[in-house]
């Protein structure tokens, strides 16, 4: 069985340029890049480019750039390090941000409020507008929805954060690589990434925090001083330089890439849509060119998942869809429980055909078409008493 990969939203494969700049660092290049002796600084020079091309990938300066193993930690020491100095009480979180916000924003002693988001996964500004006061320390509230691809207008979201004198969190995890980031531009005090997101390495991201933040961060690991004092610990070198490496290569190639993924998340709808009745998750906002969230009228994503194996989606993010509990995302965007359950999302990558989108529609529409014939066959059944098959 050949498997068409769709879930790029979950993780990437790692580009083999990538790859080759990576390997010299588990070897000849193996030093410190804390040590200074030659060798350290040369590693350490490979983590200053990487920083930089970490940056201009996100539209900021090389010293607001802080390596973490991931978006996670990046969002656990963003979030609590800068709420932790901030003296306010409040913490405003995007109703459909990831679950690591929450939590982290659960891990802080702020009460925590919660930002309605419109039918089409955008901020309410408005709502936002009402919540803020001079109690709110921060508001977190991210680029590019996981599920749905659907982004936010975060200047705009920043403007009324920092009317209120609040910092604005921005979690810009599935945006990076995939449309442009401006981080400087936009007005964001706090951004979060992982490098597995675009075709780099896993157990890497960034924390990229403004100057003015940076001095009153409190660190949630401290230890040798690494990363100036923000976060301590060795440098996984070999990761950093690849996370550089993949950055570098997204920024030459974004536009052509996002082009190219538009078109083929645009086909694979038409496509579907020709065939069974679909909804689009999302619709009328602007969306992330290689994610589309369908709504399979009728049919269970778990069944059309069992349906076409070969076809590998995601109901859900991937870190909750190990759960049977209905996306967090989708209902907050107003969608009733039947109507999540019954929705898939499909995530593209620079390196999916068109040949693949295709075969992917084929297999899925079949799936949809079979499930529902089962739902219509038992549901006679019932009807007539007999047992459902
Ligand atoms: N934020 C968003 C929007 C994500 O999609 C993810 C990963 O799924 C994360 C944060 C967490 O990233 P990681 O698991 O690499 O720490």
């Amino acid at each position: 069985m050949t498997m068409i990969y769709l879930d790029h939203n979950a993780t990437t494969p790692m580009d083999p340029r990538v790859l080759d700049v990576m390997l010299p660092m588990f070897g000849e290049q193996f030093a410190n890049p804390a040590s200074k002796h030659a060798a350290g600084q040369a590693a350490s020079g490979l983590v200053e480019r990487a920083r930089t091309q970490v940056a201009g990938l996100l539209g900021t300066i090389r010293r607001s750039v802080v390596f973490t193993s991931g978006a996670t930690e990046a969002i656990h020491l963003g979030v609590r390090g800068a709420f932790g100095a901030s003296g306010r009480t409040r913490l405003l979180v995007g109703a459909t941000e990831h679950p690591a916000v929450f939590a982290a924003a659960r891990a802080t002693r702020a009460q925590v409020e919660t930002v309605r988001v419109h039918r089409n996964g955008t901020l309410d500004l408005e709502h936002l507008e009402e919540l803020l006061d001079r109690d709110v320390s921060l508001v977190a509230v991210t680029a590019a929805n996981n599920e749905t691809g659907v982004l936010n207008d975060i200047s705009a979201i920043a403007e009324v954060t920092h009317l209120a004198g609040a910092l604005l969190a921005c979690d810009v995890t599935q945006a990076v690589g995939r449309v442009p980031v401006r981080l400087t531009a936009w007005g964001v005090d706090l951004a979060f990434c992982s490098a597995h997101k675009l075709h780099g390495p896993k157990g890497v991201g960034a924390l990229v925090v403004s100057r003015p933040v940076q001095a009153r961060l409190r660190p949630l690991v401290e230890g040798g001083g690494q990363e100036r004092g923000m976060r301590a610990g060795t440098l996984n070198t070999p990761a950093i330089v690849g996370f550089g490496a993949a950055c570098a290569i997204a920024e030459a190639e974004l536009a052509e890439a996002s082009r190219r993924q538009r078109e083929l998340t645009g086909l694979l709808h038409d496509l579907l849509a020709a065939r069974v009745e679909v909804q689009v998750n999302g619709e009328g906002a602007e969306r992330l060119p290689n994610t589309i969230n369908l709504r399979f009228v009728g049919a269970t994503a778990d069944a059309v998942q069992t349906c076409a194996p070969e076809v590998l989606i995601s109901a859900g993010s991937a870190c909750s869809s190990g759960k049977d509990e209905p996306s967090h995302v989708l209902l907050a965007m107003g969608l009733n429980e039947t109507e999540a359950e019954q929705s898939l999302r499909f995530s593209l990558g620079t390196a999916t055909t068109e040949q693949e989108v295709r075969r992917a529609a084929e297999l899925i529409g079949s799936a949809v078409e079979r499930v529902r014939q089962l739902n219509q066959t038992s549901g006679a059944a019932m009807a007539s008493g007999g047992t459902p098959q």
